[in-house]
């Protein structure tokens, strides 16, 4: 597939990478239909945030077909939905999911104790955003393996375009960045 790939300060390629598979029962393959390149990016780009290597790929805000479940998924989630998948990954059963704290999920960064050094406190795991998140592969890519696929995501309803439910969920916010001064 094609995807956006991260190999040092100011430097993005498009290039061919291996098809995501199905690693764990709680997987979901997405086929991406739209997704956003967002501020955040930008701190990856500048290289302002650590944790990235050569080969990652980009992207956190996207949305696409499910195309493979694995065994895990229950039901959840099935073949030919149209998913948003946040860019937190997220169990939906530990202490912090239960309490609605999504976002520092105890059990999806699978590098938890490097992000509790550099940060010190671990996040959930995220998308395309370095190996502190958990170093998952990121949605500027033509598909993207989903962890615990059968809590990260939201479904879109049949009517709505890409355009009208993708803008209503994902945050445009600008992550911290000042337009250039003028000189
Ligand atoms: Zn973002
Ligand atoms: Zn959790």
């Amino acid at each position: 597939m094609r995807a956006l790939v991260w190999y040092g300060k100011e430097d993005i390629r498009c290039e061919t990478v291996p098809d995501p598979k199905i690693e764990e029962p709680r997987d979901a393959i997405v086929k991406v239909t739209s997704c956003a390149i967002c501020g955040s990016d930008l701190h990856l780009y500048d290289h302002f945030m650590v944790g990235m290597e050569k080969g990652d790929v980009m992207g956190h805000e996207f949305m696409g077909e499910v195309v493979e479940v694995g065994p895990g998924v229950n039901g959840r989630l099935k073949v030919g939905e149209r998913v948003v998948v946040p860019f937190t990954i997220i169990c939906g059963e530990c202490d912090q999911c239960r309490r609605g704290n999504f976002s520092i999920c105890e059990r999806t960064n699978r590098n938890k104790e490097k992000a509790d050094k550099v940060f010190g406190h671990s996040t959930a795991g995220l998308f395309g955003y370095t190996h502190l998140t958990g170093g998952y592969p990121g949605g500027q890519a033509e598909y993207v393996r989903v962890p615990f696929a059968d809590r990260t995501h939201i479904k879109v309803p049949e009517s709505l375009t890409d355009e009208q439910h993708f803008s209503s969920v994902i945050s445009f916010q600008p992550a911290g960045r000042r337009p250039p001064r003028r000189r």
